[in-house]
């Protein structure tokens, strides 16, 4: 499913096969967690060629939760990029999931280690839960408390957390899942953040106990060309019970419309919703050739 015979993957500075990239059973980042990764895509534009959308701030996300887990990589962040294209092109990809990973040398004790690999893979991909409108369940996990870890770092052992929620969401019956924080304020799913609309503004969760997703920034920026507010702060889920319309956004996900929250229907038709207007925007800023200059409405 991510690679076959032909897969090429970056490791540590050699182009191998997937087949045969491998590592030691005592590294850190397997039995501790301590690892930090990031999900990128890439994407043909309408002129054909391929960009990596906000790659730069991908992989200035991806130092700065190594700088957080005290991992120091031997790379800068344009010279990441450069080596995601050069990925994409040995794969002939040009939509794309992109997966750089940093993980550590072996390691038993609960110490930094010096050496830090990286590893970045490629793969073909469709929209992580699917096209349909989500059926959502608040889970009875909450999110990690900002004092126990790092929430704004994307840190393998964090998803243990998210594994769980999703897990719990789908054995009840449901798509995915929405966790709150350790106060007990709406704070995201599993691997995106949570938008939600009320009589034409957007609401959404501040930062502080979540992932400051990239996707979310776009919706922002996107929102600010549509004259919209964007309202950060903290919500309850009554907040959320009485909102016309909700969704998600991340890089996997991109930007994905709820059908339902536990026993609430958003009662605003998705197609009339201000969700759908970004989404329909977010895939025209994707696959514009200078998403940053594109004028969208
Ligand atoms: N929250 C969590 C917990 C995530 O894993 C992700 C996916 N990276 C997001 C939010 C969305 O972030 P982004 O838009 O940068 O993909």
């Amino acid at each position: 499913m991510y690679y076959n015979e032909n897969t090429t993957t970056y490791l540590d500075g050699k182009w191998l096969l997937a087949e045969e990239a491998n590592t030691s059973l005592y590294a850190q980042t397997l039995h501790y967690g301590n690892g930090v990764f990031e999900g990128i895509r890439a994407y043909q534009t309408e002129e054909g060629n391929t960009l990596v959308f906000k790659a730069l701030e991908h992989y200035e996300r991806l130092l700065d939760s190594a700088q957080k887990m005290h991992i120091s990589v031997a790379y800068t962040a344009e010279q990441l990029v450069q080596l995601t294209y050069e990925l994409l092109d040995k794969n002939n990809l040009k939509d794309a999931y992109i997966r750089p990973l940093i993980y550590l040398d072996p390691n038993m004790g609960l110490t930094p280690v010096e050496n830090a690999h990286v590893f970045i893979a490629a793969w073909e991909w469709d929209k992580y839960l699917g096209h349909q409108l989500l059926n959502v369940t608040t889970s009875s996990y909450c999110r990690p408390h900002p004092k126990s870890c790092h929430v704004e770092a994307k840190t393998v052992g964090h998803y243990t957390n998210s594994i769980l929620a999703t897990t719990e969401a789908k054995q009840k019956g449901y798509d995915e899942a929405l966790l709150l924080d350790h106060e007990g304020f709406v704070a995201e799913a599993p691997g995106a953040n949570f938008f939600f609309e009320k009589d034409g503004k957007l609401y959404t969760p501040a930062l502080g106990n979540i992932l400051p997703g990239i996707t979310r920034k776009t919706v922002f920026e996107l929102a600010d060309q549509l004259h919209l507010e964007v309202v950060e702060g903290k919500f309850t889920l009554e907040d959320v019970y009485a909102a016309d319309s909700a969704f998600f956004t991340g890089t996997a996900v991109e930007v994905a419309g709820i059908a339902a929250l536990d026993d609430y229907k958003f009662p605003l038709e998705w197609e009339d919703s201000l969700g759908y207007l970004l989404n329909k925007m977010y895939t025209k800023c994707v696959t514009a050739n200078e998403p940053s200059k594109l004028t969208l409405v």
